[in-house]
């Protein structure tokens, strides 16, 4: 028997195996997941539980029931990988050997990488939502919050769905007019970029938006720590910001097992062929989702569309054949804009988000890069979507690769010709 083995029970790691397990041999092939716990969580509803539209037990399932019956979970922290042994030892002392590893083990947030963030005033005045824990903090102190400097803040780039603190600012802002305290708080977005976002079009879009909404934006601010005492985010420029509640996206890393393996790039991200996920050091070692280093959003939107070319990719490259499949890093995202209202965006390694019409060209119903009634309910469904179709590895009709048809395409926009 062949074994594959997939660390990470998550977004990626989860479609893998359910869609390997559709395709592999039974009598030929296991197919093995790790994961720490049997708690899946949809991260992407982490954004709606401070506001309370989203209680933690619509977005945590067991992992097992989305696993295909035939498919192994073993629970257990991931210890490390010993590549040229191939074997991955768990810290309960088991080890699990494999002749292909799937490294999918994603990022997480590090508050212990900026000084001064886990202290006196973390889940006091210093809050995340990049953790179910941390969003239910914020929902508490946000309904105790009536005036004062709200600061929303990102330590560094890349973070995992890196709309989401834009998403939240956009959120809060209309959550304190519908409370009638608007004017009473100052509200400002700390970023490392020079602008709102990663692309110059949506930057541009998005920005705008903040200016509307008369939310402070501090660009190229990159926090060197925090002073708790007198709350202020300290930039390496000596830039100081001052907070009464501070909503901050620590920065995210890969899997401390993935640094032991000597596996991984200065955050923990293993480095592999942008186009067909295969480690750039072993030849029987890929990594999906956000645990890889390729120049794409860290989001579960990615995951979905590399997995749908890693798959057809992983059976050729079993059966010694070259592999055909190319990834372009597909990503779109839903942006949440406040009043029942949500942008979407459409783009991969080449093409930055483009206004268009999405999925159908033309038609939508989806609007790109304009904020919608449509794209909100959108957002919303994709929860059913991702428990119902996408975990259980079933067909998703989007082309994996993405479209410019029906994009306003502007004449000197950078764009992948062969899109
Ligand atoms: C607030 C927020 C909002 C988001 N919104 C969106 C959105 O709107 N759209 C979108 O596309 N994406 C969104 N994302 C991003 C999306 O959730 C992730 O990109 C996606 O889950 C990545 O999948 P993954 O499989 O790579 O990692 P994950 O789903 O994070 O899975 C990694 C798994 O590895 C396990 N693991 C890690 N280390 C170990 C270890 N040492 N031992 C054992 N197990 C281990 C973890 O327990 C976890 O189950 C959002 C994320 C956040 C935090």
């Amino acid at each position: 028997m062949r074994k594959l083995l997939v660390l990470g029970g998550g977004t990626a790691g989860t479609m893998i195996a359910n869609k390997l397990h559709k395709r592999l041999s039974r009598d030929q092939w296991t197919i093995t997941v790790v994961d720490r716990d049997d708690h899946h969580h949809y991260q992407p509803g982490y954004l709606f539980v401070p506001f309370g539209s989203y209680t933690p037990a619509e977005i945590v399932r067991s992992r097992h029931h989305f696993l295909a019956d035939g498919v192994e979970l073993v629970l257990g922290e991931i210890d490390r990988v010993q590549p040229d042994e191939r074997v991955v030892r768990l810290e309960d002392g088991r080890s699990l050997a494999y002749d292909y590893l799937v490294i999918a083990t994603g990022v997480t947030p590090r508050p212990d990488q900026t000084p001064g963030m886990l202290g006196a005033e973390w889940r006091r005045s210093i809050f995340d939502f990049y953790t179910l824990d941390g969003a239910e903090a914020l929902g508490q102190a946000l309904s105790g919050f009536d005036h004062g400097r709200l600061v929303v803040h990102i330590a560094e780039m890349p973070i995992k769905c890196p709309v989401a603190p834009l998403e939240f600012t956009f959120l809060v802002e209309a959550w304190l007019r519908e409370r009638g305290i608007r004017d009473r708080v100052e509200l400002t977005y700390v970023t490392p970029l020079d602008g709102a976002f990663t692309r110059p079009v949506a930057s541009e879009h998005l920005g705008g938006m903040l200016t509307e909404r008369k939310v402070d934006v501090v660009t190229d601010f990159l926090v060197e720590s925090i002073d708790p005492e007198r709350k202020v985010l300290v930039s390496y420029d000596e830039r100081e910001v001052p907070f009464d509640l501070l909503v901050t996206v620590p920065l995210n890393m890969g899997a401390d097992f993935v640094a032991r393996s000597r596996l991984g790039d200065e955050l923990n991200c293993v480095p592999v062929d942008k186009h067909t996920l295969l480690s750039t050091a072993y030849d029987n070692i890929f990594a999906i989702g956000d645990a890889s280093n390729i120049p794409a959003s860290k989001a579960g939107s990615v995951a979905h569309f590399a997995v749908e070319v890693f798959v057809d990719n992983f059976l050729e490259h079993a059966a010694g054949l070259p592999m055909t499949g190319s990834f372009d890093g597909h990503a779109n995202c839903f942006v949440e804009s406040g009043d029942g209202k949500a942008l979407l965006i459409d783009f991969n390694y080449d093409t930055e988000p483009l206004p268009g019409k999405y999925p159908l060209p033309y038609v939508g119903p989806l609007t790109l890069l304009g904020e919608t009634r449509a794209n909100h309910l959108g957002k919303l469904a994709f929860r059913h979507v991702y428990w119902n179709v996408l975990l259980p590895g079933h067909p998703v009709p989007l082309p994996a690769r993405m479209s410019l048809a029906g994009k306003e395409v502007p004449a000197d926009a950078e764009t992948d010709k062969e899109a």
